[in-house]
Formats: structure tokens, C-alpha cells, sequence
């Protein structure tokens, strides 16, 4: 073969390759007009490289953001300097419909690009070369995954059966306002309750019924609160609630409130009637509390003292009534 054959070959192997390759090129001209474009376009955009010769980027894509990529082009053409665009900023430059079977899901192709300047052979800038990279597979898993992780947390500070805040998600809420409080002198006021007599429930109409009677005592907790109030599952059936900027006074109308409700609540279970009462015991922070535990015992033994003096009955962190 003469060293001309060679070249000829070389050059239609070349050709072939550009043409293959699974990942989209063009050749932009300094003022944005298209002057090559490659079969990954073509089979996407269902373009010919004939129908996209010569026209202005920006009028054959409407999509893309003139002003958002000339950002990125100007300096490669000005300081010679390579650009980079990535599915996170944007989702694509083109907008492909999405073909790929396992990530149908996706609407659109996502794309990552690169962008680098062409010289002629004086080293002077007069074209731009875009390399854009089909990461639909890449995009799809991570934002499913982030999703997923997202409803994981959710699930890690829920409790179960009430879709209150489980015990160690409260107790970190605590903490922080107990933290907070020391610092900013506000008046907190921490409220535990815990249903009366619930093993009776248990005991003559059967656990399932109890999960029921605490379902509904949750959700009285819920309609009583305040967006910034915190509530809690403490214990089985034991709720812990932080009212927030609120004086033991001012909890005493919350504690009324949903004493009555729940004394006022009936629950109907397999054709049967269940009422129960709950205890409650509220206590304000004081500063000679000297670690969040301390205001929860301060509560814990005024609800004792609801229990301890009849039961389905509010008691302040002072022992009164
Ligand atoms: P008191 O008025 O003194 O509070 O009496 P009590 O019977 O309610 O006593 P206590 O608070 O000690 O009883 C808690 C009972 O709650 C014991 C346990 O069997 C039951 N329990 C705890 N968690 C659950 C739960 O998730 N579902 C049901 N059905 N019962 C639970
Ligand atoms: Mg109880
Ligand atoms: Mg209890």
C-alpha cells in the first residue's frame, strides 16, 4: 500500500469511528454556527448533518439557554480554556427524548458536556468542539437514590403506628431546645401524658384494640398542636409534647384541651366501645435544671402525681393543680 492509500484509510477509519462513537460531537463555528455533527446527534436530534449545516445553534434549539452557554463558550474561545457543563446544573444542552429500557424513567437524556476550542494553524481560536455524554443511567440511580434516602430519614424519626416523632427523634428536638433556652431565656414548658389504666384495655379487648385507643390518642395530641410544637411517642402509650415560647400557664390550656378530648373520645373497635382518660404533667424550664433529663423528670413526677391523686388530671411541675 503507497503512503497515500494509507492516509485515504486512515482518514475513512477515522470517519467511521466519529460517526460510531456513543457520545455526540459538534463543531461549532466562533459565531455558533453548526459545521459538524455526528451520528449520535443525528440518531437523537433526527437531524441530518446536511439539515443542521451552517444554522445558528440557537435558533435550531430554542431549549437551550443562549445566554447560559455563551457564559461557558466565551471563555474558550477567548482564553483558550476547556468548559465543562454537568447534569446537576442543568439536566441537558439538547433536549433528547430518552429512549434507554432501564432507565425510562427519565424523560429526557441527561447530559454532561465538554467544551474545547479548535486552532487553525497560526494557534487562533475558530471553532468550538462540544462533546456531549448521554448520563441518564448516572442521573436516574442517583436521584432515585436520594429520594429513597430521603424518605429513609423520614422513616428513622417516625414512629410507626402514631406518624408522631419516635422517641430518639423527640428527645434530639429536646435536647436542641434545652440548649437553645439556656442561651436565649425563653419560657418552654414540656407536657407529658400517659393513658390511664391502659393495660385494662389491653387486657379485655385485646392488644390490636390498644394499638386503635393509641392511634386516636395520637391524633389528638396532633390537632392540638401549634406548628412549632414538638410531639413525641415517648413509650408505648406515653406521649411527650415541647410547646415552645410557651409559660406552664399558657400549656395548662393545651393540657386542658386535649384532656377533654381524649375523656370526650370514643373509640369503636370490632363493634365495641372503648373510653379511656389520660394523666398529664407539665413542667416549665428552670435554669437550676442542670441537663435536659432533669426537666423530664420534672414533668414525669407531675404526671405521677396526676396518676397518684385519680388520674385523668393535669398537675404542674410545682405539685399544684
Ligand atoms: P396507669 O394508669 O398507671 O398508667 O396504668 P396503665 O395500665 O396504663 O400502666 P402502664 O402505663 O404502666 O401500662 C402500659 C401498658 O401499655 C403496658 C403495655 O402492655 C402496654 N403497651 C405498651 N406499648 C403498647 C403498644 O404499642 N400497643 C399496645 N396495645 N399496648 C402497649
Ligand atoms: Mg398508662
Ligand atoms: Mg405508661
Amino acid at each position: 500500500m503507497s503512503q497515500n492509500n494509507v492516509d485515504v484509510s486512515e482518514i475513512h477509519w477515522l470517519m467511521d469511528m466519529f460517526q460510531t462513537v456513543d457520545v455526540g460531537l459538534v463543531v461549532l463555528s466562533a459565531d455558533y454556527r453548526i459545521q459538524v455533527w455526528n451520528g449520535f446527534m443525528e440518531n437523537h436530534s433526527g437531524l441530518t448533518p446536511r439539515q443542521v449545516r451552517d444554522r445558528y445553534l440557537f435558533d435550531l434549539f430554542s431549549e437551550i439557554d443562549e445566554d447560559w452557554l455563551r457564559r461557558k463558550c466565551d471563555p474558550v474561545i477567548l482564553l483558550k480554556n476547556r468548559a465543562f457543563t454537568i447534569w446537576e446544573q442543568r439536566p441537558y444542552i439538547f433536549k433528547f427524548r430518552n429512549y434507554r429500557p432501564i432507565t425510562g424513567s427519565a424523560e429526557y437524556m441527561y447530559q454532561n458536556s465538554t467544551i474545547f476550542p479548535l486552532t487553525d494553524t497560526m494557534g487562533k481560536v475558530t471553532h468550538l468542539c462540544l462533546i456531549i455524554y448521554d448520563v441518564t443511567d448516572v442521573a436516574v440511580s442517583r436521584i432515585e437514590l436520594e429520594s429513597m434516602n430521603g424518605h429513609l430519614r423520614t422513616l428513622s424519626k417516625t414512629d410507626f403506628l402514631t406518624g408522631l416523632n419516635n422517641r430518639g427523634f423527640w428527645e434530639e428536638a429536646l435536647i436542641n431546645e434545652y440548649k437553645r433556652i439556656q442561651r436565649s431565656g425563653h419560657h418552654s414548658t414540656l407536657l407529658m401524658c400517659d393513658i390511664d389504666h391502659f393495660k385494662r384495655v389491653n387486657d379485655t379487648f385485646g392488644h390490636s384494640a390498644g394499638d386503635a385507643v393509641i392511634q386516636q390518642v395520637a391524633a389528638a395530641v396532633k390537632k392540638n398542636l401549634r406548628s412549632t410544637d414538638v410531639a413525641g411517642r415517648y413509650g408505648g402509650e406515653e406521649f411527650a409534647v415541647l410547646l415552645l415560647d410557651t409559660t406552664v400557664e399558657q400549656a395548662m390550656f393545651f393540657a386542658e384541651r386535649l384532656r377533654k378530648n381524649v375523656e370526650a373520645m370514643v373509640v369503636e373497635y370490632n363493634q365495641q366501645i372503648l373510653r379511656v382518660t389520660v394523666s398529664i404533667g407539665v413542667a416549665e424550664y428552670r435554669e437550676d435544671m442542670a441537663e435536659y433529663r432533669d426537666w423530664i423528670e420534672a414533668a414525669d413526677k407531675a404526671l405521677y402525681q396526676s396518676k397518684a391523686n385519680g388520674r385523668n388530671r393535669i398537675t404542674k411541675g410545682d405539685g399544684s393543680e
